[in-house]
């Protein structure tokens, strides 16, 4: 418990910045329940196994970023670095696969050991959506149309580019790994040591390397573009005609790609420029291998997560918080009164704060403080008139208003 501190990677959200995470996630559950996507949450903990499966044994998630526990029962948990696998686990629970298409969206936190930096924790949290059981690129249209009115419903629709890609179906793949195999071999030297594991066991992976020497021979590497068979091209021009029509705009990136097995199809990214190295906000694709990966049914599924801490951080104009009526009784008789008042208006809708001691000068310092919109003075006079004194804090006018009419004078403030 090094001097009260919270773990490295983990942070407070205090009420400013609960305020802001808030905001994204209630646009983003209002624009994802408006294209009938609803909202589940799943446990922040899984066996192990359900992300090892998922992720693969080479992905840098499962080899160096996961917090995994060995229960007193001898069964390994981890917490969840992403809330793809928890969804289709819960899927295959539930039985739900025969009601399918299925349409979900999410929002909690997620557990990566990674370097903590700018944008990047280790607790951090993400929103998503995960549409399962529609193999027809217009699910990726709709999962991105989707990601696309989210961001605007955020203000962000003009600071955000969406990046696009295709790793076409799994014949295109086999034939692109093995010119990438083929090619990087030629330069193996030239690879960092993690990337010469990779090229044995997922060389897809090598495309995202961020080691400067790599990212060099990367930008040398065939493309997939140029090992896409006939129905891998047709389905990307179906996507790209669906964006066309819906007016989405995108950038093709031939080096956008997921490294996993089970991708395939359409890869996304919405990124920016005003966040430093950690540039992506919204990241998803097309994941048709996952479910059988799981032991399911083939099941086509497409989705998105995004980070909440990066959204909150562009995201301007927040609500401030409601102000609330700030209720000021003086003497002992008024604070009895005042309780009793305080619970009326609260029923009657209002928010109300209570100063519970000290005089005049102090309650009213409270009153500034928590920005209460108005004060509710109940001195002796006051109560002795069935009455209270409502002072605008704003405007610093005030007026002595009958107790069974506060209601209705008070209503302009709220
Ligand atoms: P990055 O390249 O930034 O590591 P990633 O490929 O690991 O991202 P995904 O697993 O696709 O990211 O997660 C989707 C989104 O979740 C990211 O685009 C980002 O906004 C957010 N995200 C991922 N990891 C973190 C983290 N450690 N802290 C905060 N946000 C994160
Ligand atoms: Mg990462």
């Amino acid at each position: 418990m090094a001097d009260m501190q919270p773990v490295r990677g983990t942070r407070d959200l205090l009420p400013e910045d609960m305020r802001r995470h808030r905001e994204v996630v209630e646009r983003a559950r209002e624009m994802a329940l408006r294209y009938g996507y609803q909202e589940i949450a799943t446990p922040i903990f899984e066996f192990t196994e359900v992300f090892k499966r998922t992720l693969g044994d080479t992905s840098d998630i499962v080899t160096k970023e996961m917090y995994t526990f060995a229960m007193k029962e001898g069964e390994q948990i981890t917490l969840r670095p992403e809330n793809t696998a928890g969804v289709v686990r819960a899927m295959l629970s539930n039985g739900l696969r025969q009601e399918l298409p299925l349409k979900y969206f999410y929002a909690g936190p997620m557990f990566r050991h990674e370097r903590p930096q700018k944008g990047r924790f280790r607790q951090f949290h993400q929103i998503g959506v995960e549409l399962l059981g529609v193999p027809e690129p217009a699910g990726d249209v709709e999962v991105i149309a989707v990601g696309q009115a989210v961001l605007e419903a955020l203000g962000l629709g003009g600071r955000i580019t969406l990046e696009l890609n295709t790793l076409g179906d799994p014949d295109s793949r086999q034939a692109y790994r093995q010119a990438l195999v083929d090619y990087f071999s030629d330069h193996r030297e030239a690879l960092s040591e993690d990337s010469r594991d990779r090229l044995e066991r997922n060389p897809l992976r090598i495309l995202d390397s961020k080691d400067e020497g790599d990212r060099r021979l990367v930008a040398g590497a065939p493309l997939f573009g140029d090992y896409l068979n006939e129905e891998s091209l047709a389905f990307f021009a179906e996507v790209r005609e669906g964006l066309d029509a819906l007016g989405i705009g995108y950038e093709l990136n031939p080096r956008l790609v997921r490294g996993l097995d089970y991708y395939c199809h359409t890869a996304f990214e919405f990124t920016t420029t005003e966040l430093g190295a950690q540039s992506a906000v919204m990241a998803g694709g097309r994941y048709d291998g996952l479910v059988e990966t799981m032991g399911g049914q083939p099941t086509p599924g497409v989705g998105w997560a995004a980070g909440i801490e990066r959204l909150s951080m562009l995201v301007e104009g927040v609500p401030d918080a409601p102000r609330p009526l700030a209720l000021v009784p003086l003497g002992e008789a008024a604070e009895a009164r005042a309780l009793l008042l305080a619970e009326e208006l609260r029923r009657g809708g209002f928010a109300v704060d209570l100063g519970y001691s000290g005089n005049m000068k102090k309650r009213m310092k409270r009153a500034n403080k928590i920005a209460a919109r108005a004060a509710v003075i109940l001195g002796e006079d006051e109560l002795a008139q069935s009455a209270a004194m409502v002072r605008d804090l704003d405007s610093g006018e005030q007026e002595l208003v009958p107790l069974d009419k506060l209601a209705d004078s008070l209503a302009r403030f709220s």
